[in-house]
């Protein structure tokens, strides 16, 4: 029987990605959790397009999985089209893709939750903190409710201080057709933190019967996609996308019109994301091309609701419409909710422990798009983490902190707490130094033994994935060891033959079944990663090792970075500002100098 205390181990406030994740794990780690949201309705709601996955963002999907986290699940439960991106690619940057059914990903996170042990949903807004002593003890409502907790961990996405942008007209708002966080935006600057605005956009929804499919190109679903690596089965039926372009017609209204743009005419002056261009910024930007792909993604099986990906905009409605109807199949569209843009505010860096507790007030956490990052995939991997931390502490136990060379998650966190934002934060697969050791196909392999040690998953599990590895394992001596000729008259080892650019795991099968066993697609593509691009992982590894004595020189906290004389200036402010935890942090600033890491060192030597 559940009931409602005023006292938690744990709250957590917003029921976005983050904070979904938050709760999740917090629960499962045994701390009696609290999850408090404006709206129940809108639990696990997809803001922007309804797609989970993507380059390098299907990576974080498959290391939140790995660790016991819910994405992955919620996609495969709910996912309506599948595909493999990069996949001509080598195997470090493939990257698992899901368009999902809006609402059914909705209901199943809220069920998920309303099902958990340990964990109460709450609705209502977060007005004020309660501190005592420098350390979070509670909050209070608007609605003029109190709760207490150990530890607090706010995930509120988009909404503080949110003002939506269609052309000159503007009005506040958390994403559309919900309220802002306006008191939130007070409530942290009262405590001195320093927040900063940024700003993204969505495009159009059109009707799918508005649209004449019989030019466009379709895009299929693709089979033997997952991002869980125990993936549920899904009743829903895979659907279709279809691809269109904009012309040069387009781009002529987008520019004639491009000062109603509230960018361009200076209303909006916070920064989007670059990566993510808005489809005035393509045309300003990019003048060379004369058509952008645009892909066509329904929202659901349960709606005719279809998401414009490609043509995201801030321009008044009437000329959405006239851009919309000079796309080739789109010429009779219907919009249903117009494109936006939303500026809102964010935690600038520097502020966080690597944990994403706050370094100012204890046991308050931060995740999500609240630290200046985008995306569904980033914002469930911060408050993963803030999840686990937050119960670790209430157990007394060391952080949960992931390097560099273990996953995605660990790049992310690190990036976002000592790196200044200039727009927000996206996972790409170029930020990774190690990335053809942090491929998604082995996230399993990397993490799982961390979300057994947390309980977030079985043993079960955990002795399934060992095993995997270990057959993978010796097979791969079997074929170091085993020597013969293939195609020439000189024995090479099987394992080399497998170096060879045409020789798949399959040939060795197909021509040498008494040693190279058919495992199944999984373990078989394991063995090919491994021994088709050994020589790469081998250095890797050794650059690891290499940089793991500067991942180990720590730099304490009340480190004085101004008195080291030798700094450079611009070394100093941003050391003083961003206080990295480690040298090899220190060292992946921007403006942080070879030689002022070498004075660095010297002067902790000199301080130890
Ligand atoms: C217009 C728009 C366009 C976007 N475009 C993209 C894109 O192109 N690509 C991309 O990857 N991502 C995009 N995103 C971002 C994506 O939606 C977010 O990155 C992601 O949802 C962030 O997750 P989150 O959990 O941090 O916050 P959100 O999903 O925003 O969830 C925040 C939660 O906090 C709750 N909340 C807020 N304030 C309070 C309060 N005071 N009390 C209680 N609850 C509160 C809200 O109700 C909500 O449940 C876009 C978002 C918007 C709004």
């Amino acid at each position: 029987m559940k009931s409602l205390t005023s006292t938690y181990d744990v709250i957590v406030v917003g029921a976005g990605h983050a904070g979904y994740e938050a709760a999740h794990a917090s629960a499962k780690m045994g701390s009696k959790t609290l999850l408090l949201t404006i709206s129940l309705d809108s639990i696990g709601k997809l803001s922007c397009n309804p797609a989970i996955g993507g380059t390098a963002k299907g990576h974080l999907v498959r290391e939140i999985d790995a660790l016991g986290g819910i994405m992955g699940i919620l996609a495969d439960q709910t996912a309506i089209q599948y595909r493999m991106l990069n996949r001509s690619k080598g195997p470090a940057v493939w990257s698992p893709r899901a368009q999902v059914d809006r609402y059914a990903y909705q209901h199943l996170t809220k069920k998920l939750l309303e099902g958990r042990k340990n964990l109460d949903l709450f609705q209502g807004m977060l007005a004020d903190f309660l501190v005592e002593e420098g350390r979070i003890v509670g909050i209070t409502l608007q609605e003029g409710l109190t709760f207490y907790c150990h530890s607090l961990i706010l995930c509120t996405g988009t909404f503080i201080k949110g003002t939506i942008h269609i052309g000159h007209d503007n009005y506040n708002g958390g994403r559309t057709g919900e309220p802002p966080s306006n008191a939130l935006s007070t409530s942290l600057r009262k405590l001195s933190f320093n927040m900063g605005t940024l700003k993204t956009g969505t495009p159009p929804r059109i009707h799918k019967d508005s649209i004449d499919y019989s030019e466009l190109e379709e895009q299929p679903s693709e089979d033997n996609v997952a991002f869980s690596f125990t993936p549920p089965s899904s009743t829903l039926s895979k659907i279709s996308c279809h691809i269109t372009y904009t012309n040069e017609y387009t781009q002529k209204i987008a520019k004639d019109n491009v000062l109603k743009s509230p960018m361009y005419s200076g209303k909006i002056n916070s920064v989007g994301p670059r990566y993510c261009p808005s489809f005035e910024d393509k045309v300003t930007r990019f003048t060379d091309k004369t058509r952008h792909q645009i892909f066509l993604e329904p929202e659901g099986l349960t709606t005719s609701e279809v998401y414009v990906n490609g043509i995201s905009t801030s321009l008044p409605f009437d000329v959405q419409l006239d851009m919309i109807h000079s796309i080739k199949g789109l010429e009779n569209a219907q919009i249903m909710r117009p494109a936006y843009a939303i500026e809102y505010e964010y935690l600038k860096s520097g502020q966080l422990e690597l944990t994403l507790e706050s370094k100012k007030i204890k046991n308050l956490y931060f995740a999500g798009q609240i630290n200046g990052t985008t995306g569904y995939e980033e914002a469930g991997a911060q408050g993963l983490i803030a999840g686990i931390n937050a119960s670790l502490k209430i157990q007394k136990k060391p952080p949960f902190i992931l390097s560099r060379n273990e996953a995605y998650i660990g790049v992310l966190i690190e990036d976002i707490i000592t790196k200044d934002l200039t727009e927000p934060y996206r996972m790409f697969t170029s930020r990774a130094e190690y990335r053809l050791l942090l491929r998604q196909d082995n996230a399993d392999q990397r993490l799982s033994s961390y979300g057994l040690e947390y309980k977030l998953i079985t043993e079960k599990r955990h002795a399934a994935i060992t095993k995997k590895y270990s057959t993978a394992k010796s097979q791969i001596e079997i074929l170091e060891k085993t020597f013969k000729a293939f195609e020439t008259e000189k024995a090479l080892p099987l394992s080399r033959l497998l170096s060879r650019d045409k020789v798949t795991y399959q040939t060795l099968i197909d021509h040498f079944p008494e040693h190279a066993k058919d495992w199944g697609k999984g373990i078989n593509f394991i063995i090919e990663t491994e021994l088709k691009y050994k020589g790469y992982i081998e250095k890797q590894k050794s650059q690891i090792l290499k940089f793991q004595k500067l991942e180990n020189i720590k730099i304490p906290h009340n480190f004085d970075h101004s008195i080291v004389q030798a700094l450079s200036s611009e070394a100093k402010e941003k050391l003083s500002r961003i206080s990295p935890p480690t040298l090899s942090a220190a060292s992946r600033i921007d403006g942080v100098t070879p030689a002022d890491i070498s004075i660095l060192l010297i002067a902790l030597k000199s301080r130890s």
